[in-house]
This record gives C-alpha cells, sequence and structure tokens, in this order.
C-alpha cells in the first residue's frame, strides 16, 4: 500500500485504477535529452519568413543580459525606450509601454482595455490578423460587427462610412499591412479621418509594417497603435510596444469596469512603464534587446528605413517575377513588407518551405492555408546579400521540384532592380 492509494477512495477505486495511481505516484525520472546543438540546424538557417526576422549583433547581445527590473538603470532604459518609440509611432502621447508577450498580447491589450461588454466594435477584416482582433473584442464582451472585405482587396471608404454610420461603433479595429494575404491597408489615413469624424477611437495593428513605411500616429489622428517586437523591428519575438492617444488614455482611466486581464491592464501596466513601479517582473533581456532594435531605427533615420525596405522589397518583386513566377497581390494594394508569391501548379507550400529550408538552409513560409508562399522584407531582411541568398535558393527549390523557373532572369533582374535603386538613391 502507499500513499496514493491509501489517499483513494476505497468504494470507487478498483484494482486497476489504484495500479495506475501507484504508478503515477512514482518518481519522474530525469529524462536525458538532446543538446541543443543537436537540435538546431549545423548553418543558422536565413530567416527570410513572416517573421521573426534575423536579429543584428547588438540586439543578440543585449538579449544576453539580465539586469534588476526595479532599479535606476533600468528606469534609464524605459525612458530611451519610450522616448525612441515615439519617433518610431510619431507620436508625442505620453501613454507609451511594453508589454511582455507578443504582438496579440499587445492587441489584447488594446482590445480589453477599451472595449468591455455592451461596447460597439467595428473591426475591418481583410485577413487572419484584422479577424483576429474581432475574435479577441467578441471574447471581451463587446457587440462586434466585421466589415468583411474580399481577399486581395481594401476596404472602400464608402463601406467603412456606411458600416460606421450603421453601427455607430465606440472603437473600430484595422490591420496596416495584413501580413496573412499581403494586403496593404493603404487608405488608412482616410479611414482614421472617417472614423474620427463619427466620434470612434481607432485601434491599429502595425506589427508587421511600423518602421517598415511610414505610420503617423499623430498626424493620421490612430488613436492606439500595437506592434510586435519580431518583424518590422528586428528585435526578438515576446516583447511588444503599445502607444494610447490622450483621447483613448482617457476611456481607459476613466472606465469602471475592470478589466479581466490583470496582465494586460493598462493602468496596472503604466506603474512600471511609467512610474517604475511594480506590475509583473518585465522581460528585462528583451526590453534591453527592444532598446537597441529601437536604437538602431533612430540612428538609420525613419525616412532611409523607409527607402532601404521599399527599395529591397521592389527589386524582390521584380526578381520573383522574372524567375517566371506571379505575385499574389494586386499592385493597388500590395504590401512591400511581406511578399506573397503564388504557388506554381503542382507544388505545395509545404514542400516549397521544406524543400528551401532543407536544401538551402533559408526559410520562408506558408500562409494559413493560402495558395501562397511568403517572403518577408522587414528590418534586417531587407539586406541585398539576403536577396539573393533567397532568390538563388528559391529559384533551385522551383526547378528541384520539377517547376520551370529561369533563374539566371531572376538574379540579373533583383541586381537591375538593386542598383537602379541605389543610382536613385544617390541622385
Ligand atoms: C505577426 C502579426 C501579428 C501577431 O503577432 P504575434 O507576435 O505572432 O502575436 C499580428 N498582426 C500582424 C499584422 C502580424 O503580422
Amino acid at each position: 500500500m502507499n500513499d496514493n492509494a491509501l489517499h483513494s477512495d476505497p468504494l470507487t477505486t478498483s484494482r486497476t485504477s489504484a495500479a495506475a495511481a501507484a504508478a503515477g505516484a512514482a518518481p519522474v525520472p530525469c529524462p536525458t535529452v538532446d543538446t541543443l546543438d543537436r537540435i538546431l540546424p549545423e548553418e543558422p538557417l536565413l530567416m527570410m519568413g513572416a517573421g521573426p526576422v534575423p536579429i543584428p549583433d547588438a540586439v543578440a547581445k543585449a538579449n544576453t543580459v539580465v539586469i534588476n527590473h526595479l532599479g535606476d538603470t533600468m528606469a534609464r532604459v524605459i525612458q530611451q525606450v519610450k522616448t525612441m518609440a515615439r519617433y518610431v509611432f510619431q507620436t508625442r502621447s505620453n501613454w507609451v509601454l511594453g508589454v511582455a508577450g507578443p504582438g496579440s498580447a499587445a492587441m489584447e491589450m488594446a482590445i480589453s482595455n477599451l472595449a468591455w461588454p455592451g461596447t460597439r466594435v467595428l473591426s475591418i477584416v481583410n485577413g487572419f490578423f484584422s479577424q483576429r482582433m474581432a475574435e479577441m473584442a467578441g471574447r471581451v464582451g463587446a457587440e462586434v460587427t466585421t466589415l468583411d472585405v474580399a481577399n486581395r482587396e481594401i476596404a472602400s471608404l464608402e463601406a467603412v462610412a456606411q458600416a460606421i454610420e450603421r453601427t455607430r461603433p465606440a472603437v473600430v479595429t484595422i490591420v496596416h499591412g495584413e501580413t496573412s494575404n499581403t494586403v496593404w491597408n493603404r487608405e488608412l489615413k482616410e479611414i482614421v479621418q472617417i472614423a474620427k469624424a463619427a466620434g470612434a477611437l481607432v485601434v491599429v495593428d502595425a506589427v508587421c509594417t511600423l518602421s517598415t513605411m511610414p505610420l503617423e500616429m499623430d498626424a493620421w489622428g490612430i488613436d492606439v497603435v500595437i506592434t510586435g517586437g519580431q518583424k518590422g523591428l528586428s528585435s526578438i519575438p515576446g516583447v511588444s510596444l503599445i502607444a494610447f492617444s490622450d483621447a483613448a488614455w482617457e476611456r481607459v482611466r476613466t472606465r469602471t469596469v475592470p478589466n479581466t486581464h490583470w496582465c494586460l491592464d493598462a493602468m496596472l501596466a503604466e506603474n512600471f512603464w511609467h512610474n517604475a513601479g511594480y506590475h509583473y517582473t518585465a522581460p528585462v533581456s528583451g526590453v534591453l534587446a527592444l532598446h537597441e532594435a529601437l536604437r538602431l531605427v533612430c540612428t538609420e533615420t525613419l525616412e532611409k528605413r523607409f527607402a532601404r525596405h521599399q527599395r529591397c522589397s521592389l527589386a524582390l518583386q521584380s526578381g520573383v517575377t522574372a524567375l517566371g513566377l506571379a505575385l499574389y497581390t494586386p499592385q493597388t494594394c500590395r504590401l512591400n513588407s511581406v511578399v506573397g508569391i503564388e504557388l506554381p501548379e503542382g507544388a505545395t507550400a509545404r514542400a516549397v518551405c521544406n524543400h528551401i529550408s532543407q536544401q538551402y538552409q533559408v526559410e520562408i513560409a506558408g500562409s494559413f492555408g493560402l495558395p501562397i508562399v511568403r517572403i518577408g522584407q522587414m528590418g534586417e531582411q531587407c539586406r541585398e546579400h539576403n536577396l539573393f541568398r533567397t532568390v538563388h535558393a528559391l529559384g533551385r527549390t522551383m526547378s528541384d521540384l520539377g517547376v520551370k523557373v529561369d533563374l539566371p532572369a531572376g538574379v540579373a533582374a533583383l541586381e537591375e532592380s538593386l542598383s537602379a535603386g541605389s543610382r536613385e538613391a544617390r541622385r
């Protein structure tokens, strides 16, 4: 008889379940596992998918450091992170905060602080991530209406105006760049204007686009901007940023219904991000990494960074097209931060992604069941040497899988576009 058997109910415990319970009570044996260098690929993969993206050395180095999360050093780091984030978001708002968690946690922070049971939310849905905001709003009990936009299209201003007129939302959610189907909501500024004129607060998901293309929080009148670390900013995944306008902060501050998400409660988070007080232990290493990522953005400047992204993405698009492959999204709403490529007859996303990873050590992405593969153009992905390696690997992969492509033409088009772009930049 062991302890477990003694404690089990004598009326319901059969012989067999007693034996199982006895096995369950045995100590868990110490496992033997592989060391990481046996699990990780021998040659590091070039991360050209839809995030996470490669990180610069300064970011990697900062990510190895642990400091006191409430000390003076941390307070200085936080101060600088907020100052740099204001530049990247193009906002003078005081209400900039970090979030321990993925881009989705920042998203949930925005939604759960601004919406509660009964709040009318209009979600403009044109893909996987914009749908996620609608889902989150529903979960906090909001009355959610979605404006469903056809795949590879953007919401028309008339449709947005009508939906706002019909639903009178307190909060409108929209994604700047829909990473899933590579659509750019290029009329974001005008949509924000329409929503603001109707008195709504506008939440913008800029996870994939922030620091890769223009987004001006204050000038465009956006109330909440969220972003993750592992995309445009080229930091590590798991530490994110959010900024609230004064109007949004006022709604958060004066709400009477408590936020059910304790970790994501913006008023509690403010204690750490603005008063150097305790909320939860911040991911100090990740915040240091984010500091370095933001510092590199500031060193480069947004203007130059946007130009680098545009030049690299257009060159990649031209290289891919010259290979003989088709881009997924029409040019009128094509996102540059992530490039979607149609799968040719007979190729599957899984086969392409596995092959290019295993044979050429380049990682690219499929997309939630869409017939495409995606190549990211965010942060460190936008470097010439990475583009040559990626176009080469993609062309070879297609050939290996029996798809006819013109690899020399692809590489030549890439080179032509890059050198035309740099002549342009020098002029
Ligand atoms: C990646 C992404 C997200 C989700 O970010 P996670 O860090 O995976 O939670 C949300 N929105 C957009 C537009 C994205 O590209």
